[in-house]
């Protein structure tokens, strides 16, 4: 037996993997992964398998992998000092420089970072900060939270409801009361075909407007979004939308959390996807492109007009009673700090920018004309293809029929390119490091059209 052989095996044996068909896994029906090492945008497995990782991990290797100057920083960390903790005013060097880094590049309204693991627990944060912020205020009624459906914020109680999807509701007992959702800003998937870009966006706007007028503005404290649709679809929102939607939440004085650990950090071209779309949260959630990925490290970030009120509860009430063990954690903030000085040091933020408008545009002339391709979307280095049964009349496949995942698997075998099969419609995903190149971007295209006519003809 080869030592992949052990591997297999004890795979099946012993490891519960996330989001994962357990039972099949267990039996040994789906193959055995095993990464090995990486470098750029290329990842290869134990076999010695090369793949161009077009997915960035879960797009959050932002700024590719091997990349030395982000493992030497945490090699010396490690070094120097593991670990301490943050409680009581304690910091490190790193978690220091790394808050000051994050609030220059964040808006300007920005006050403080909160350090978190990951993207569900720093939503988690979000939400325990907006109850208190309205039992500070006095308003203790106000605590419900819309989400979009199809939003993706995480796989905890909250969080999980939150995220805007059935599987991650399903026979967990989610959502939770406190959570409500409305219309996703998802234009190729309107209910009425007949309608315009702008008259979608008031459609979605009256959704709201209705939702808050049954719920009552006086029990609802916050709206959350992700500035491009994500795991929902990679669905970057129609013209207008979050113009129409801030003014709604402004007029019902419901807070705006800003979900960018997707977009946070470059991912559309720009620095933070609220900026991009030119509107203004009261709370950033940031995780993925934070360190890259080299460590775990999320943040919330917090605007002055929410701060104020968190200064005022401790004032009130006494030491904060949130945190975690490792929030701000020394060798993570390392990484975070190498990281963001990476970005800015080979400029990979506007590569994102203009690779990514490369691989959109050359992604649309290769595809566009296919009869199973519904749309071809993206911003920045996001890009998604959604397929359908019948383009004219919108049509869409059986979800039995698997047919994202059967492309993405072709993309896999055929030319070794990783793309994902988003988990709600026959949608395949694209969000490579931003170090992507115009000849990887090609390779890219060339191999989705061949997987798409490997499946589709
Ligand atoms: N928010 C968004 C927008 C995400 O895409 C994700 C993960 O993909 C999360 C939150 C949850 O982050 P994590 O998986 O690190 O808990």
């Amino acid at each position: 037996m080869s030592t992949n052989d052990f591997l297999a095996e004890w795979d099946r044996d012993n490891f519960f993997h996330p989001s994962t068909h357990l039972a099949q896994h267990a039996r040994g029906e789906t193959p055995t992964k095993v990464i090995k090492t990486a470098s750029g945008v290329y990842i290869e497995d134990r076999d010695g398998n090369r793949l161009l990782d077009a997915f960035a991990g879960l797009y959050c290797v932002n700024a590719g992998y091997g990349r030395k100057e982000i493992t030497d920083a945490i090699a010396q960390q490690a070094g120097e000092l593991a670990y301490y903790h943050s409680y009581v005013g304690h910091g490190t060097e790193a978690s220091i420089t790394l808050a000051k880094m994050i609030l220059d590049r964040a808006p300007a309204n920005m006050s403080k970072v909160y350090f978190g693991l990951g993207g569900s627990d720093a939503n988690e944060t979000n939400v325990k900060l907006i109850w208190y912020y309205n039992n500070i205020l006095g308003r203790p009624t106000k605590k419900k939270i819309i989400s979009r459906w199809r939003g993706y914020h995480g796989s905890g109680l909250v969080t999980g409801s939150l995220t805007g999807l059935e599987l991650f509701h399903k026979k967990f007992d989610l959502p939770v009361e406190q959570v409500i959702h409305t219309e996703a800003p998802y234009y190729f998937r309107r209910e009425n075909l007949d309608q315009s870009e702008s008259e979608f966006v008031a459609h979605c706007v009256a959704e709201l407007e209705s939702l808050i007028e049954r719920e009552g503005a006086d029990n609802i404290a916050a709206f959350i979004g992700e500035p491009v649709l994500g795991t929902g679809g990679i669905v970057p929102p129609p013209e207008g939308y979050w113009a129409a939607i801030q003014a709604v939440l402004k007029k019902h004085d419901i807070l705006l959390i800003a979900d960018e650990v997707v977009t946070g950090f470059g991912r559309l071209g720009t620095m933070f996807g609220s900026e991009h779309y030119g509107f203004e949260a009261d709370i950033i959630t940031i995780a993925k492109g934070l360190t890259s990925a080299y460590a775990p490290l999320s943040g919330s970030i917090v605007s002055d007009k929410v701060w104020k009120v968190l200064e005022q509860g401790t004032d009130e009430n006494g030491p904060i009673g949130h945190g975690w063990t490792y929030s701000a954690h020394p060798i993570c903030a390392a990484a975070g700090v190498a990281n963001l000085k990476l970005i800015d040091d080979l400029n990979l933020i506007a590569n994102a920018g203009s690779v990514g408008a490369y691989l959109n545009q050359s992604m649309k002339s290769a595809l566009a004309d296919h009869p199973q391709v519904g749309d071809i979307r993206g911003e920045g280095m996001l890009c998604a293809v959604e397929f359908v049964k019948d383009r004219d009349s919108r049509t869409f496949y059986d979800a039995a029929d698997k047919i994202g995942p059967q492309v993405s698997a072709a993309l896999l075998s055929q030319d070794k390119v990783i793309a994902r099969a988003m988990p709600q419609g026959d949608i395949i995903g694209f969000a490579p490091p931003f170090c992507l190149s115009e000849q990887e971007a090609d390779k890219v295209v060339a191999a989705t059209v061949r997987a798409v006519k490997t499946v589709l003809g």
